[in-house]
């Protein structure tokens, strides 16, 4: 038989690789971004247009390249940067892979121009998937550009997959961010759209940030520096009043390289331990410098994964120097980090001897059970009432999960099958019982429902937040004091855009400055210690909204908000509230559904319970 396996010819090759090596626009960005780092540029200007999908340009002043180095740049393999394996553990280069631009040339239409600063006339480039158009002798500046234009205009599957113009420029962004902070001393600007964004000089590594995140960001940041024998730290971490909802602002770099390392990030973590409150991530530029050869970059192709020799070593560094620097300024209740932690006890423990016992001899542990059931009992009537709500409208619609909610037949409805004849008996029982703080209990007549809190309040308050914002009559509460609360420039022209939504859905601006938002009324049911909060987690779910779900900012504003100010898994209710939850839930056009499509409830018939019990 003959032989079937064959060398895959080069632009084939190519094309698998760029699948790996580009992923989207953004990663073109920082392919180029770094050879121009590489190539020795002390400025570079990043050029984009429709979030890079119609074109990602990048020039720098560095050392060009010669006329066969500029063709043969575009040839898989190739690379200036390393020429024994052994190179690879001493790596000073963004590069080594020598991928990028054979990649990129055979999923785009490239131009190259570049010349080198002893020659007086340089060399353009064009290339289009893999096919090279032209070599021609140009006059360019010292230096190289590279324009990237109509990406993936050969794969269109790869091109429809490409996210909303909003989601790939903050890609295009983040990418332009870590290779910013990581080079303080090269100057970059970068343009979108023929529009300036950024625009930062050449300066250290504190006017870099506060360059990139606002002039407000000064303030919150607290030096870090440690220097032992296998590690170096230098950088920033964010003062803990300050922290974010939001991972936003976390950044590593070891040797200069973006990385993210869930380890690492939890020794920060640790590092904050009790000064966070709930749920807020600590922000850090953390630049960590260690010896080439204790680390292994060549794990992933986007090479933002790190293999460290001795990760252990690295996490107590990085912890206790992180605590170092926010007991020196003042701001960890705990300066003594020398102790082992795990040897503290708590004081309540350390007073010696034998523990004493009170006894409350009157204590009737039913006597609050009844209680409760009494006030039960009198929000009973509107409840049933209420609950029969329910079936109205629910035989018109006929999805599957709504059948399923048709067989809910509640007990209430039905006490002639009680147990007891007396109706009191009936009207005592408590409808609802709330477990783990997370579901709440209740029964019907066919069995059990099973009520997710968290995802039924955000149903309730979604559908209510979309009413308020259509009929644009939303209920505002004054603000004695208007809130002035600062966000990054991208921020606020995020903010910008949905102001017109968030005014339907009852905040009131004072005024959008360029780093200050100021506000003068909030939503009734908002209250305003959450306000930044709320907006934070907004600009994110903004930023990261998925094309495919049927994007409309009021839609997506009433979704944020409805998962913002839901009550959550962890809460303790009150019976009453557990009804009132119960009742609004069902009051819903879609009560079976959360905001995000998941089930509320679930619903256990008495069939399937006996069943468990054979
Ligand atoms: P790598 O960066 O892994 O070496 P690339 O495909 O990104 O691979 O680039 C191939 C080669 O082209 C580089 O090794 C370098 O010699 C050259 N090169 C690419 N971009 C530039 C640039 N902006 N300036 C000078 N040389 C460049
Ligand atoms: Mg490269």
């Amino acid at each position: 038989m003959a032989d079937i396996i064959q060398l895959l010819p080069d632009h084939v090759a190519n094309q698998i690789a760029a699948g790996e090596v580009v992923q989207r626009p953004a990663s073109v960005v920082k392919e180029l971004l770094e050879n121009a780092i590489d190539a020795g540029a002390t400025s570079i200007k990043l050029i984009i247009k429709d979030a890079g999908k119609t074109l990602v340009q990048v020039i720098d002043n560095g050392k060009g390249m010669s006329v066969t180095d500029a063709r043969l740049s575009f040839e898989r393999h190739a690379t200036s940067k390393i020429k024994t394996a052994d190179d690879l553990f001493k790596l000073n280069t963004k590069g080594f892979r020598g991928e990028a631009l054979a990649s990129i040339a055979a999923i785009a239409h490239v131009e190259l121009k570049t010349k080198q600063d002893h020659e007086d006339v340089g060399t353009c480039i064009v290339i289009e998937g893999s096919t090279v158009i032209s070599q021609e002798v140009a006059v360019t500046p010292k230096g190289t550009s590279i324009s990237v234009k109509n990406l993936f205009f050969n794969i269109p599957a790869r091109r429809n997959f490409l996210k909303s113009n909003t989601v790939e420029t903050r890609h295009i962004i983040d990418e332009f961010h870590r290779v910013a902070l990581a080079h303080p001393n090269i100057s970059f600007v970068m343009f979108h759209n023929g529009s300036e964004t950024f625009n930062l000089p050449e300066s250290n590594y504190r006017q870099r940030i506060v360059n990139i995140f606002g002039i407000k960001t000064n303030e919150k940041l607290v030096p870090v520096n440690e220097d032992t024998e296998v590690l170096q730290i230098s950088g920033f971490v964010g003062k803990p009043e300050f922290a974010k909802k939001t991972r936003g602002e976390q950044f590593f770099f070891v040797n200069n390289r973006f990385i993210k390392s869930a380890y690492l990030n939890h020794a920060i973590g640790s590092a904050f331990e009790g000064l966070l409150k709930d749920g807020a991530h600590a922000s850090y530029f953390l630049n960590l410098t260690v010896n080439p050869q204790t680390i292994d970059i060549n794990i992933h192709p986007t090479k933002t994964e790190i293999k460290f020799d001795d990760e252990h070593t690295l996490y107590a560094i990085l912890r206790s120097s992180v605590k170092h620097s926010l007991g020196q300024f003042n701001i960890a209740p705990v300066l003594d980090f020398e102790r082992d932690a795990n040897l503290d006890t708590p004081y309540s423990y350390q007073q010696k001897g034998t523990p004493s016992i009170e006894v409350d001899s009157n204590f009737n542990p039913f006597r609050e059970d009844q209680q409760a059931s009494n006030i039960a009992t009198s929000y009973r009537k509107p409840t049933a009432a209420s609950w029969e709500g329910l079936y109205v409208g629910l035989e018109s619609k006929g999805t599957q999960t709504q059948q399923d909610f048709s067989e809910v037949h509640f007990e209430s409805n039905s006490k002639n099958e009680s147990f007891f004849d007396n109706d009191n008996q009936v009207e005592q029982k408590q409808s609802t019982y709330q477990f783990h703080n997370k579901y709440i209990v209740s029964t019907i007549k066919s069995g059990l429902l099973l009520i997710d809190q968290h995802r039924a309040h955000q149903r309730i308050l979604y559908e209510n937040f979309l009413k308020n914002m259509t009929i644009k009559e939303a209920m505002s509460q004054q603000l004695l004091f208007p809130l002035a609360l600062h966000f990054s420039p991208q921020e606020i022209e995020i903010i910008n855009q949905l102001k017109t939504d968030l005014e339907h859905a009852g905040f009131i601006f004072q005024a959008i400055k360029d780093e200050l938002v100021e506000i003068s009324g909030v939503p009734v049911s908002v209250p305003e210690s959450e306000v930044s909060i709320i907006l934070e987690q907004l600009i994110s779910d903004v930023e990261n909204e998925v094309p495919d779900s049927n994007f409309s900012a009021t839609d997506l504003l009433a979704k944020s908000l409805a998962k913002s100010l839901a009550i959550k898994t962890g809460q303790s209710l009150t019976i009453l509230e557990q009804e009132h939850l119960v009742n609004s839930l069902f009051a819903c056009k879609e009560p079976n559904v959360s905001p995000t499509n998941k089930a509320t409830f679930i619903t256990m018939t008495v069939d399937a319970l006996d069943r468990k019990f054979v």
